[in-house]
């Protein structure tokens, strides 16, 4: 089965100088992926009409489809437009379905409309029109030369109603495409290259069709099976017998055999076996609450959290004892227990989870320099602590702190 492939372009000066991320192209290309459309290649160009008009033809050379965002804007800046109709040899023209959509978007939202907003109604005349629900900018659909060229509006969401609603489905219709299955297992506590030299067998004898990614993610890695086929239900059968052996492999590190995030493993847990918690959190500043709180349905199993930044919070709300700051310090075993203490007979729960260290980039000691984050977890029987040594940036190393002390509840509740 040959490859059906997609180039993204991404237009907009803010891309190139890092102010605005491309997210747009991930995305894209996450949907293109999951219905077994390969990604070529991703560009990244300005405003600037020889490198659109340049990138069009580029690749068009090397790609069945060429999906365009960003530039449709009402602003001078925005160009893509009338260079999408020089590329194609075409004029603008006013569409109806568009000018409407523009009419009813400005009066549902009670604004005046200027003469900038009505010509977002104009199109390429050889375009097919793509309806954008969420905002004035509609998608354009091209083919030329059996190429396929869409363009849309640069706005997140805009762009992704208009590719969900129209742009896959039509794609799916267009080309015969493959069935990929993907299965995700989570690990931690070995790094990946510990983890590869175990699976170096397993890995030499995977089919070709049959793809083993190594996703290192924080303190976690996520090994990922990916297989490419005709038949959904044989390939689905092929992949889950190779997943079982590669879990077998790895058992004794496996965290989970689904793709979900710490706040789900841990949720899924505590609610098979209906437990509650709380979290005390100095370094983090909530971080691990708001993980647990991005899950629906987390108020089965999380009651709250106390973000003790200060000593007086430490002591005033968790009863951390002054002592026990004054001789071994915020950042040390003995205060992570008595904040899991706390926690437990302040909000009730059956487990609680404390962590405090040094973030960075400043206020390390010979003692305890940057990265020294202490970790405990417990219930009312066993206070369990990790002392851990992180070494990166002051956001990383609180998302690290986050996962490791997440992942030591999780340890804790299946002890
Ligand atoms: P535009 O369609 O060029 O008017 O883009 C409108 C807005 O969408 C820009 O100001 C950006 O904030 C955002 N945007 C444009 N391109 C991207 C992209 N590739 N990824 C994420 N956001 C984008
Ligand atoms: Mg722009």
């Amino acid at each position: 089965m040959d490859k059906i492939t997609t180039s993204i372009i991404t237009i907009g000066d803010e891309l190139l100088i890092g102010q605005t991320i491309d997210t747009n192209s991930a995305w894209i290309a996450q949907q293109l992926n999951a219905m077994g459309i390969w990604v070529h290649r991703r560009v990244a160009i300005g405003d600037v009409k020889e490198d659109i008009l340049e990138a069009l033809a580029r690749e068009s050379a090397v790609s069945d489809i060429v999906l365009i965002t960003g530039g449709l804007g009402p602003t001078a800046d925005d160009i893509t437009k009338p260079t999408l109709c020089e590329y194609f040899n075409t004029r603008l023209v006013q569409n109806e379905a568009a000018l409407e959509n523009v009419l009813h978007i400005f009066e549902s939202r009670g604004l005046a409309l200027l003469q900038r907003n009505l010509d977002q109604s104009m199109v390429p005349e050889s375009a097919t029109v793509i309806n954008n629900k969420r905002g004035t900018a509609p998608g354009m659909w091209f083919e030329k030369e059996g190429k396929i060229y869409v363009s849309m509006p640069g706005v997140p969401h805009e762009m992704q109603g208009i590719m969900e609603d129209y742009v896959l489905p039509q794609l799916g219709k267009h080309f015969d495409t493959p069935a990929v299955i993907h299965q995700t297992l989570i690990t931690s506590g070995m790094g990946e290259s510990f983890v590869a030299e175990r699976l170096t067998a397993f890995e030499a004898k995977l089919p070709a069709h049959v793809k083993l990614a190594y996703l290192p993610s924080y303190s976690l890695l996520k090994l990922r099976l990916t297989a490419f086929g005709k038949d959904k239900l044989s390939v689905a059968a092929e992949v889950s017998i190779l997943f079982h052996e590669l879990k077998d492999l790895v058992a004794d590190i496996v965290v989970t055999d689904r793709d979900m995030t710490m706040g789900e493993v841990l949720g899924q847990l505590l609610k098979e076996k209906g437990k509650t918690v709380a979290t005390a959190e100095s370094c983090t500043g909530g971080l691990i609450a708001s993980w647990i709180t991005a899950i629906p349905g987390s108020s089965a199993y999380f009651k709250g959290s106390v973000v003790a930044y200060a000593y007086e919070t430490k002591e005033q709300v968790l009863g951390v004892k002054p002592e026990t700051l004054q001789t071994q310090g915020a950042v040390s075993e003995a205060v992570v227990k008595e904040m899991v203490a706390g926690a437990l007979s302040l909000l009730d729960t059956d487990y609680a989870i404390a962590v405090s260290g040094i973030m960075g980039p400043d206020g390390g000691t010979p003692e305890k320099p940057v990265g020294t984050v202490w970790v405990a977890v417990g219930n009312k029987d066993t206070i369990n602590t990790v002392k851990f040594q992180l070494r990166y940036d002051r956001e990383r190393n609180t998302q690290m702190t986050a996962v490791y002390a997440m992942n030591e509840l999780r340890k804790l509740i299946l002890q």
